[in-house]
């Protein structure tokens, strides 16, 4: 107990000096974006400027971002348990995803829904996170034609626990997509805080999906094959 106290204490001052930090880099940030902008408008014939002042909009985008991860990782997890209807949730991703796909890319997004699945008792914000870094992760490591697959399913498991207890029904996600597969050696580390194989990753996207994933006491596998591509799987208590 002491240990889990001292865990819950460590994680609550780590995520108040996160929620600090966040917010005392967010404020210049917000000038620097102003004025970025202003000078912009005050020069709108010099083309040169106005590329240069793209880089500084998109460099302060990427760094707000950061701040936003690094947020959402270093907070404690409180839970605002809705209702949340999963496959509408997942639905928009889907939607978002394929518009933020302007870049050219043909990949296409499909979605599998098993319509027996009842509303879930879950944090939808957070859920929406979850997915939405996987089916993006999915997203960047296809190609052109490549596909990625966002199914649900229902996992009838009534096998016992050591207690003699029924296990919970579970609902499972699976993201899958038809990519180069995970190296083994970033499958070892593709979890920690930062680590990226990406020029423009943060690396912190599956780190907040773990954090996500357990708590709502779920679990998240990865099962991925050069000639196949990869598949995330979450699978989340069927609570409703
Ligand atoms: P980021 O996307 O910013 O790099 P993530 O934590 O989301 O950070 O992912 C970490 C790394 O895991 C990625 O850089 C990539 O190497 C690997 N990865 C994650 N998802 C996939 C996938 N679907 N296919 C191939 N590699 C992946
Ligand atoms: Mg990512």
């Amino acid at each position: 107990l002491e240990d889990a106290v001292r865990q819950a204490d460590r994680l609550s001052s780590l995520g108040a000096l996160a929620a600090g930090l966040a917010h005392e880099i967010k404020n210049p940030l917000g000038g620097i974006k102003g004025a970025a902008q202003l000078l912009e408008m005050e020069f709108p014939d010099n083309e040169d400027l106005r590329e240069y002042i793209r880089v500084m909009l998109k460099e302060v985008q990427r760094v707000n971002l950061i701040v936003e991860e690094l947020l959402a990782l270093a907070s404690p997890g409180r839970l605002k348990l809705t209702k949340v209807n999963l496959h509408r949730v997942l639905s928009d991703i889907v939607l978002l995803q394929r518009r933020a796909a302007e870049d050219g890319r043909k990949a296409s997004i499909q979605q599998y829904f098993d319509p027996s699945i009842p509303p879930i008792l879950a944090d939808e914000s957070l859920l929406t996170q979850l997915f939405l870094n996987l089916i993006k992760n999915a997203h960047e490591a296809v190609g052109e034609n490549g596909v990625v697959k966002v199914t649900s399913r229902v996992l009838s498991d009534y096998s016992m626990n050591q207690k003699g207890e029924r296990r919970a029904r579970m609902v499972a996600i699976d993201v899958a997509d038809n990519g180069p597969g995970i190296p083994a050696e970033v499958l070892e580390n593709m979890f920690t805080p930062f680590f990226t194989t990406k020029s423009k990753g943060t690396g912190l996207g599956l780190a907040i999906c773990q954090k996500i994933v357990s708590e709502h006491r779920g679990m998240i596998k990865v099962d991925s094959d050069p000639s196949r591509g990869t598949v995330f799987t979450v699978m989340l208590p069927l609570i409703h």
